[in-house]
């Protein structure tokens, strides 16, 4: 097998490429575009398996430098904690952890291997944790393809030396103090690892079909030039209503239902098309019609420290032309040693006043809102 395909069924994008086998020639010459919170994430991985080698904390490390992909990362209070959090959820599972483990499910999808970031292997039950440094968006572990391949790997390559029937999946995500845990037998992972045996295959080809949707184009390389999707937002957003008799000239709350999750597509594609035409504009393509021009940009301040001397030489108290500011909480955090250290302080000098409404799908674990007026006054629904 290639190195090419080596990379192309990696465990991180098999969302994408399960659900689009597509994606895989649409993004196998587009370079790799490594964002610094990648590079952080790497960053406190490392950190992460620093600690369980050798067995200490990660408050150890604060003030250490970490090289990474051209980066460098000081560990610092937020890392520490993070790291920290998750180091604490591995020394909960029975038995020694084996600590980034490369694991091969290359009879699954060709080529295709992953890192583990620990394992616990026992008769009966395999322990699979994934650490997310990452506070963007949250990851559960429910059906989640990237470590049941990582499952699949474990088993083809430890399977032999222990009977393991069952598979807990677990990711720690702890700058959004998320733990999420899913069990599957290890027949029912097999099975699904059957089952997208044909996709891997058809995904190495030349004609493996485009299908465009929310979860598999989001972190797409292509998603910017794919035709696929924008042939998808297009049709999406010529959305035919069946006519009402009698016909009328307002939405009905059965239109607003049905339209609400169609929009999330169109509005992330009418960014990534602008995002798109600009690149290429400032690539030398100029798009007919349009020009490149300087955007509109307002007043700042120059060197503070001149700032600072020129009004009092103008003769004004510090007291007219600066703002004692308290800083943010999340720099309060740090300030006090990590989340943990923060937290009884924080409590007494914080408030939470209740947020804005806002409309999410029913899925969604926070308890529902029922509006008690007209004026809509709210109260919780357990
Ligand atoms: S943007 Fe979407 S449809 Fe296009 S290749 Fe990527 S995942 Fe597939």
């Amino acid at each position: 097998m290639s190195e090419i395909a080596h990379a192309l069924l990696g465990a991180s994008s098999a969302i994408r490429w399960i659900n689009c086998p597509g994606s895989i020639r649409l993004t196998r010459e587009l370079p790799d575009q490594t964002s610094e919170f990648a590079a952080l994430g790497s960053a406190a991985h490392e950190l992460c398996e620093k600690c369980l080698n050798d067995g200490s904390d990660a408050a150890d490390y604060m003030g250490n430098d970490i090289k990474l992909k051209g980066c460098e990362f000081t560990v610092d209070a937020e890392m520490a904690d993070a790291v920290q959090q998750y180091i604490d959820y591995i020394h909960t599972i029975p038995g020694e952890p084996l600590i980034e483990v490369r694991v091969s499910y290359d009879e699954i999808a060709p080529g295709g291997f992953g890192t583990a970031d620990a394992l616990n292997l026992h008769d009966g039950i395999g322990y699979l944790t994934d650490y997310k440094h990452g506070a963007g968006i949250r990851v559960d572990a429910f059906d989640n393809p990237q470590l049941k391949l990582y499952a699949l790997g474990a088993y083809q390559e430890f399977g032999f030396l222990h009977n393991i029937d069952t598979w807990r999946l677990t990711i720690v995500q702890p700058r959004l103090d998320h733990i999420s845990e899913w069990e599957i037998t290890t027949r029912d992972l097999l099975a699904w690892g059957e089952e997208i045996k044909p996709i891997a295959e058809l995904a190495l080809t030349d004609h493996a079909p485009l299908h465009p949707g929310e979860k598999q184009c989001q972190f797409c390389r292509a998603k910017l030039s794919c035709r696929a999707r924008a042939d998808l937002a297009i049709q999406t957003a010529m959305y035919e209503f069946s006519e009402p008799t009698p016909k009328v000239d307002t939405l009905s709350d059965e239109d607003v239902a049905t339209l609400l999750p169609l929009v999330g597509n169109i509005e992330s594609w009418c960014k990534d098309i602008r995002t798109y035409a600009l690149q290429r504009a400032e690539h030398g393509h100029p798009i007919a019609g349009y020009k490149l021009v300087s955007g509109r940009s307002i007043r700042r301040w120059g060197d503070a420290e001149t700032v600072h001397t020129t009004l009092l030489q103008k003769g004004f108290d510090p007291n007219q032309f600066e703002i004692r500011k308290l800083i943010g909480i999340g720099a309060a955090e740090k300030l006090l040693g990590g989340k943990k250290a923060a937290l009884p302080i924080l409590k007494e000098i914080t408030i939470k006043p209740q947020g804005k409404p806002a409309l999410v799908t029913e899925s969604d674990k926070r308890p529902a809102l029922i509006a008690t007026s007209a004026e809509a006054d709210f109260s919780k629904v357990a």
